[in-house]
């Protein structure tokens, strides 16, 4: 593989674009919003500066990375010669299977076609293809260029060989694959949203504070970050999103989300991109400070 063609230049896509530049491979970004693209290449710039400084690129490193990505607003010429498509559009059933249709028509019929998909089913996007056995799941973590894990998803038709190259293809860019198989959730989602909800059930029947549910899972269980500031780091609307996909596909009240977690996401406090969730956000600011509605 060496073209790889990147759909979606947000969060995820920038840094997926980043990472396979800086491995050398050929990257057409595509997004069908020009701001967004122009945006896109900056942040890579940026923090290509910040490996730079950090000693871990060089200047030449930073130019030649650079380089080895073109942007396109157009998905037919984006995916003209395409080895790979990773679509990382955002988070919608309905644009992934309209792209997928579309790159389905568009790329050469050797091409594979995945996708980082947080939730969505991979077998749901491949069946809108004529290639069943060539579409996978290829789930990077935020941020791209720093988080190891790949989490590769088998839908229910991806051959073994498919499967196979994109796990070398993870490794060949420093990653570490993981595979799991196409079920609500995925292996990380399963795992880590039902945590981060049962955090939320906490502070609502007063188990615990903001603060100490927080404290208690990052000095007791090492973890970076606790499950509410996590929370808001996401995005609360995208943990809403998520559980719905869990309750739903699985069929279990264990997975219904808290009634907390739905009166903030409807209020508009999503987090951090909203300013507001769990705790407060001041631009400039490191300090974690409790939302006034939990003091
Ligand atoms: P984002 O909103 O930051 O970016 C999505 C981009 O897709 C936007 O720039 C938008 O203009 C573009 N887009 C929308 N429709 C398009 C189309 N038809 N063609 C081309 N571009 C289109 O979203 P994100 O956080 O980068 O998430 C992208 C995907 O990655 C989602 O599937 C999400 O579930 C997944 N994901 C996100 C995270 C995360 O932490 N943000 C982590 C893992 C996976």
């Amino acid at each position: 593989m060496k073209n790889i063609t990147v759909i979606g230049s947000g969060t995820m896509g920038n840094g997926i674009a980043h990472v396979f530049a800086q491995y050398d491979y050929q990257v057409n970004l595509i997004d069908v919003n020009e701001t967004q693209l122009k945006k896109a290449i900056e942040t890579i710039g940026k923090n290509l500066d910040r490996q730079v400084s950090k000693g871990s690129l060089t200047e030449a490193d930073k130019t030649r990375t650079l380089g080895n990505i073109k942007t396109f607003t157009s998905l037919k010429e984006a995916c003209a010669s395409a080895d790979l498509v990773v679509e990382a559009a955002s988070e919608n059933i309905n644009i992934k299977l309209d792209i997928f249709r579309q790159i389905d028509e568009y790329t050469p019929a050797s091409c594979i076609l995945a996708s980082n998909t947080s939730s969505i089913s991979i077998t749901k996007i491949a069946s809108v293809t004529k290639r069943p056995e060539q579409v996978i799941g290829m789930h990077f973590m935020n941020p791209v260029p720093v988080m190891k894990l790949v989490e590769v998803i088998n839908g229910y038709k991806t051959s073994k060989s498919v499967t196979e190259a994109i796990v070398t293809l993870s490794k060949a860019i420093g990653k570490v694959p993981a595979e799991a198989n196409d079920y609500a959730g995925f292996i990380a989602n399963r795992i880590l949203m039902p945590m981060i909800n049962e955090a939320i059930i906490c502070l609502q029947s007063g188990v615990g504070t903001v603060e100490s549910i927080d404290t208690v899972m990052k000095l007791g269980m090492a973890h970076p970050m606790g499950p509410l500031q996590l929370a808001d780091f996401i995005g609360l609307d995208v943990c809403l999103a998520i559980m719905n996909v869990l309750y739903d596909g699985l069929g279990q009240d264990k997975y219904a989300p808290s009634p907390l977690l739905v009166n903030m996401v409807t209020a508009g406090n999503l987090g951090v991109k909203s300013g507001e969730g769990f705790y407060k956000y001041t631009p400039g600011s490191k300090e974690l400070v409790v939302s006034d509605r939990f003091n």
